[in-house]
């Protein structure tokens, strides 16, 4: 079914088949021609399905329909995309870049996000913009700094909405929403919708349509990720050989590896590149000029590994990353859906690896059984959990590797820096780094 079917101007339409989009996927066909209607819509749909697309191709439709005075200037705010996080923001800025670079009018796009400097993005907001892609601080920041309005905003999109719908975002998005007209489109997306969440979107939408193409990451239906999943037990201070070993075994060139701490992010990154892998770290204390480039150098497979918090849980798209490891389990099975979901996009497929200790087994159980799973436990010649005496383990499952440390906390001696990485990296004989 080509896109045009889906009500989409060819021109639009055009512009997806630019991208390399042949066909609309499964939550692109169910979603676009409701949100041309006008309605609210709740979108759930896996990891790595083209949810993007699924809400930015109507909504630069509508935009394009309701141009009437064009040039007008200064130009309203008529989109409000947020996201969780800013290379959420930068992401999904540029699919709506890419998209509408072919227009007639292109709108003119602003994507905003903290941790960077603000004055360019007052500058880049001057003259006003038609579509605002941002996190909440940084919106509220440049509002505060009368650097735009959003009382204009036609259609709200809440890019990962479980996520912005939690405590951690509550106050920012409070504050966003009262700016907004209550006549509005508001377009909630995201993988998982925790049943705490569904209720406050409810609150929040008018008789929303509700576009659910379900299916389990690694199910079998089809359009789903064919992500593998596997549990491998090992116990906690053997993680990183472990890691190590499988990375050299299997002659992976990407890994994207999510521990607990960014403490643990950075002394593990360290152990593996003094062991001969490039890796390196990827949590929200660094600078955001560093996050912005181990992301880019990640994609362009200059790190064997990066190790990484939940930061880079949500929303991120890699193409062809071939590895996940859960090296600590996520708090929750929420975070497991995402996480994994940083493999196996688009229709590729990929592998989310968790490894499994005596302490965090009985949380695995957990997650496995809100996720419908039950993964055959695998041991690692030379890498097997020492037998354990069940009255031994404690509640929380803790190790010298990923202790719950402060940010950069203990952190100690001279340390190579990742400019000294990649030139190790790039000097390296025979290894693809740029
Ligand atoms: P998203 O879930 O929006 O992050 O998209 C996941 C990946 O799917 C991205 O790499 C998109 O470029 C790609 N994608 C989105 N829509 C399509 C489509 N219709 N056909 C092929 N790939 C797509």
């Amino acid at each position: 079914m080509p896109f045009t079917s889906l009500g989409l101007s060819p021109v639009l339409a055009q512009a997806a088949t630019l991208m390399g989009f042949t066909v609309p996927t499964a939550i692109q066909t169910e979603a676009v021609p409701v949100i041309l209607s006008g309605v609210d819509v709740v979108g759930v749909a896996q990891t790595g399905s083209g949810k993007t697309a699924a809400f930015a191709l109507p909504l630069l439709h509508n935009l394009q329909r309701d141009h009437t005075s064009p040039g007008e200037s200064p130009r309203r705010v008529r989109a409000l995309i947020l996201v969780p996080t800013r290379e959420l923001a930068a992401q999904v800025g540029e699919v709506i870049r890419s998209l509408a670079q072919h227009l007639p009018n292109p709108p003119k796009t602003v994507i905003a996000f903290g941790g960077v400097s603000i004055n360019p993005q007052m500058m880049r907001l001057r003259g006003g913009a038609d579509i605002v892609v941002a996190t909440p601080g940084r919106l509220l920041d440049l509002i505060a700094h009368n650097a735009l309005r959003i009382s204009t905003v036609a259609t709200l999109v809440l890019d990962e909405a479980d996520r912005l719908l939690d405590l951690g975002f509550t106050e920012e998005l409070n504050r966003i929403l009262a700016l907004l007209p209550a006549q509005r489109q508001s377009l909630f997306f995201s993988a998982t919708f925790p049943p705490e969440v569904q209720a406050m979107a409810d609150a929040l939408l008018r008789t929303p349509v509700r576009i659910e193409v379900a299916a389990e990451p690694g199910s079998e239906d089809a359009g789903a990720p064919l992500i593998l999943q596997r549990a491998i037990e090992v116990d906690g201070k053997q993680r990183t050989s472990l890691l190590r070993h499988l990375v050299k075994e299997n002659k992976w060139d990407r890994v994207l590896v999510f521990v607990a701490t960014q403490y643990a992010a950075e002394t593990i990154a360290e152990k593996l590149y003094k062991n001969g892998i490039f890796a390196t770290a990827f949590h929200g204390a660094l600078a955001q000029g560093t996050r912005t480039e181990v992301l880019q150098e990640l994609k362009d497979k200059r790190w064997e590994v990066v190790i990484a918090t939940d930061l880079a849980a949500r929303g991120l798209d890699i193409a062809q990353l071939p590895v996940v490891i859960n090296y600590d389990l996520p708090r929750s099975p929420t975070d497991y859906i995402h996480r994994i979901g940083r493999t196996g996009r688009a229709g590729e497929s990929g592998m989310a690896i968790s490894f499994i200790t005596p302490e965090s087994e009985a949380h695995f159980q957990l997650i496995e059984k809100r996720q419908h799973l039950q993964l055959p436990r695998e041991r690692i010649e030379g890498f097997e959990p020492a037998p354990v005496d069940p009255a031994m383990l404690g509640a929380a499952s803790t190790s010298p590797e990923s202790p719950a440390s402060p940010a950069n906390g203990g952190i100690k001696g001279k340390r190579p820096s990742k400019k000294d990485k990649l030139r190790a990296a790039a000097a390296a004989v025979g290894l693809p780094k740029g």
